[in-house]
């Protein structure tokens, strides 16, 4: 008996960067997820499926094993905790930088600083290593125009160009992390289906490496 294989990626810039690596090792989604309303996507290969769910519950459903495996940006990884997951492999697409933002940057002896951001746990953490007491309002998007309208004194978002930040009077001022995507393997499914598994993360590490020799 063949084991199945569950995939989950997000649509938009992590599914079409992926799509590449997939090929490497062999898998060809037969459904287009920006087209088609599916879920579930069926591949080449009868055993392996594709879920397409939000970035910010790939950690979810690899952690709980209702996805072997599944391709999460390091920003998602760090907010998640990483419970439950292996990270073998850092496949190097959809990098760009965890930063605070702002208008300026703020005095050293700042008090409760209020700070816009998804990334609750991340900035905590950063600001907690500095010694400063922050106030952290949690935003769903648009971070940008918190600062704009008085919510917030500062911002902590993924940052690529920095073009949204200019466009919107803001300034990079702090980086926290570098980031890129990462594959993640479920603990059990990395034992259960070891060979299976191993075999994958072989062929797109390989397919990472030979991207990289050719970009340099
Ligand atoms: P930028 O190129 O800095 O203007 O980024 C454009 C928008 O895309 C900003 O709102 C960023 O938060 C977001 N962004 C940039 N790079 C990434 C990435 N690798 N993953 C997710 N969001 C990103």
């Amino acid at each position: 008996m063949t084991e199945h294989l569950t995939i989950a990626l997000s649509k938009g810039r992590i599914f079409k960067e992926t799509l590449p690596l997939l090929a490497h090792a062999g898998i060809v989604p037969t459904d287009d997820p920006e087209t088609s309303r599916k879920l579930i996507l069926d591949t080449n290969q009868e055993d392996v499926k594709l879920v397409i769910i939000r970035a910010t519950d790939v950690p979810t459903y690899v952690e709980y094993g209702a996805a072997d495996m599944g391709v999460a940006g390091k920003d998602v990884l760090l907010e998640h905790g990483g419970n439950g997951l292996y990270e073998p492999l850092d496949l190097q697409i959809a990098r760009c930088k965890l930063m605070v933002a702002g208008r300026e940057h703020w005095p050293e002896q700042a008090q409760r600083l209020r700070i816009a951001t998804k990334y609750v746990n991340s900035t905590r953490r950063y600001f907690a290593e500095q010694g400063l007491q922050v106030e952290i309002i949690k935003l769903y998007g648009s971070m940008e125009l918190a600062p704009l309208v008085g919510l917030s004194d500062l911002i902590v978002d993924v940052v690529d160009t920095g073009n949204t930040l200019k466009a919107n009077g803001l300034r990079p001022l702090e980086k926290i992390a570098d980031i890129s995507s990462r594959l993640v393997v479920n603990k059990a499914s990395m034992k259960r289906k070891h060979a299976r598994v191993k075999s994958f993360i072989d062929k797109v590490a390989d397919a990472v490496r030979k991207r990289q020799e050719e970009a340099a």
